[in-house]
């Protein structure tokens, strides 16, 4: 089979198995894994910030760091295709109580004045204005990558109205690596980044939420009250020090997988349209989605509905050079 559902189906190679099989691990939830600390050091340290807490998924760190920014009736601001709002069981609401303004971004990338706009009167009316919450790269808008110098705009106004400012970086990696952008200046400017190693980078489970002390010390308790203190954790914080060592700099590989893919999509009859493609997501649309996956499949190949008319495919650290032969190929007989 050709899996191109998400990159969120590599598993893991031999090496990163035998770091796994011989971490150093403790009871993380009595904050003695050393591997987990490591983990959580080395990832803030990449960014310039000052700890690190590991969650079991990126769902948990985006919904923590939700939960420590805001009180119940504030508003979290964010495009309304986020990942935080679209795909996360309503855990804005559930989670912290608080409400969303949902903007209409380019391809999911908001703008400085769409916040400004956003900004809700101080009116016993109205929820508070707390968050704003960026996602780089964006899922929904086919993995489009942030200009920096729009998130530094949209900064100004965060920090002029004393608002917090987080970041879902699920594919932050994806996105760096083509901009060039440095990490330590995404830690100047957000309070909270999220960073997913299950994605692109291949490890098998775990995100870390990157801050300041105060913030990660909050965040350490709302882990455990959402049931995620995890004991000998170390194993899986293994895989993801493996995957922060070895597999950034191959994502530029998935994202050239992903352009010649979008390639070969132009000549076929059943696209009627492509998104432009920046990393490794690739949406293309279509009148009959579950005519052409259904196709697909029968050929080996794996794509997922992203919409009424849409079609996505993930490329990822599993999909090689060979399987992208094969697919050029099938793509040609659908
Ligand atoms: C995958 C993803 C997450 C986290 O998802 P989990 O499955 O909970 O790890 C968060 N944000 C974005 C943009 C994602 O693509």
């Amino acid at each position: 089979m050709i899996e191109l559902r998400s990159d969120t189906f590599t598993r893991p190679g031999q090496p990163m198995l035998e770091a796994m099989m011989t971490a150093e691990v403790g009871d993380d939830v009595f904050g003695e894994d050393p591997t987990v600390i490591a983990l959580e050091e080395k990832l803030a340290t990449m960014f310039g910030m000052e700890a690190g807490l590991f969650c079991p998924s990126g769902t948990m760190t985006n919904q923590i760091a939700i939960r420590v920014h805001t009180r119940p009736q504030d508003d979290v601001i964010c495009d309304r295709h986020a990942h935080i709002y679209l795909y996360e069981g309503g855990g804005i609401m559930a989670n912290a109580g608080a409400s969303v303004s949902l903007l209409a971004g380019d391809r999911g990338r908001i703008n400085a004045q769409q916040v400004a706009d956003a900004l809700k009167p101080d009116d016993v009316h109205a929820p508070v204005s707390r968050l704003v919450s960026l996602e780089n790269t964006m899922n929904k808008g086919g993995g489009s990558i942030y200009d920096f110098a729009e998130i530094i705009k949209i900064k100004e106004v965060v920090d002029k109205h004393g608002l917090k400012f987080h970041l879902d970086g699920a594919r932050l990696f994806n996105a760096l690596v083509e901009s060039g952008d440095d990490m330590k200046a995404y830690g100047k400017v957000f309070d909270t980044i999220s960073i997913c190693l299950s994605k692109g980078l291949g490890a098998p489970v775990g995100s870390v939420l990157i801050g300041n002390k105060t913030d990660i010390k909050r965040a350490r308790r709302v882990r455990k009250v959402f049931g995620g203190g995890m004991r000998q954790a170390g194993f899986l914080a293994a895989a993801g020090l493996y995957a922060l060592d070895n597999n950034i700099e191959r994502l530029k590989e998935d994202h050239a997988r992903a352009r010649a893919i979008g390639k070969a999509l132009e000549s076929c009859a059943f696209v009627t349209g492509i998104m432009p493609i920046d990393t490794n997501i690739l949406i293309f649309s279509t009148d009959d989605v579950p005519g052409v996956l259904h196709k697909l499949a029968t050929k080996g190949v794996l794509g997922i509905a992203f919409g009424p008319n849409q079609v996505r495919f993930v490329t990822h650290l599993d999909f090689t050079d060979a399987h992208l032969e094969k697919l050029l190929k099938i793509l040609k007989e659908v």
